[in-house]
């Protein structure tokens, strides 16, 4: 599905990913945690090749075939992408946010693009929301209408950065179990998260990135346990 082989990032002379090697199967749960500025943005957006990479290899597959896309422009339609901040069009309402890209994309008519997007706004429960405006919204309907949006394109994976750190607390839980709904359903992710009973209950997998490195790569069972990497002991001490 996602395969990184040996991927290094830098910016500048700053060598943010150090031989990241990372395999993520179809229908596999990974949640991304570490400090900050540890890499772990710059790891997800070198997926969708929002970000360049330096050496190494970033291989995206089709879920379902098995087949390697090939072009910056065919990963970018197949991986959706969700942002801390949303990264909603303010000015266009809510249905259009979601018809966009398929129309674009894709190629599908109007009608549609309308029937996928309302499909998909219900299913988030957003749809009675379709006519308004993003700003109209609250944080946690906003987070809701991006998933929409990007599940519009019908994407074999999903990566999300941090998708509830700016919400009020109230409105992390909808977002979240929004989330679970589509791991749930088998959809595969890369999540990064600091929301640690997400981690536990949904993850297949949980990386610890640390100085562009991958620390650790184990189950919630072993990453909870009883022996913690001392750098994953600290960081937990922060967060739970
Ligand atoms: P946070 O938890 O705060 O979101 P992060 O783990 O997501 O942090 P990144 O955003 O991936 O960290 O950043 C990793 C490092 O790369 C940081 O030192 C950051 O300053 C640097 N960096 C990120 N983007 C750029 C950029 N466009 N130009 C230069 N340096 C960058
Ligand atoms: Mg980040």
């Amino acid at each position: 599905m996602v395969e990184l082989v040996s991927l290094t990032k830098r910016f500048g002379a700053h060598t943010v990913l150090q031989d990241i090697n990372l395999k993520v199967y179809a229908g596999q749960k990974v949640v991304i945690c570490g400090p900050s500025g540890s890499g772990k943005s710059t790891l997800i957006r070198c997926i969708n090749g929002l970000d360049n990479i330096d050496s190494g290899e970033v291989i995206v597959r089709d879920a379902r075939s098995g087949n390697r896309y090939e072009r910056p422009s065919d990963v970018r339609k197949h991986v959706g992408m969700v942002f801390q901040s949303f990264n909603l069009f303010p000015h266009y309402t809510v249905l259009k946010n979601c018809m966009l890209a398929p129309m674009k994309v894709s190629g599908v008519d109007k009608e549609q693009a309308r029937e996928i997007a309302m499909k998909l706004l219900n299913k988030v429960r957003v749809g009675n929301q379709a006519e308004k405006f993003p700003p109209q919204l609250s944080g946690g309907q906003q987070q809701r209408v991006a998933i929409a949006r990007a599940l519009c394109l019908n994407p074999t994976v999903m990566l999300f950065d941090e998708p509830t750190s700016a919400l009020d607390p109230e409105m992390v839980k909808e977002v979240l179990e929004t989330m679970v709904t589509l791991a749930t359903e088998g959809m595969t992710m890369l999540c990064v998260t600091h929301e640690m009973a997400f981690a536990r209950r949904v993850a297949d997998r949980i990386v610890f990135v640390d100085s562009g490195k991958i620390l650790v790569d184990a189950t919630p069972e072993e990453f909870f346990g009883d022996a913690p990497h001392p750098r994953v002991r600290d960081f937990l001490g922060q967060v739970l």
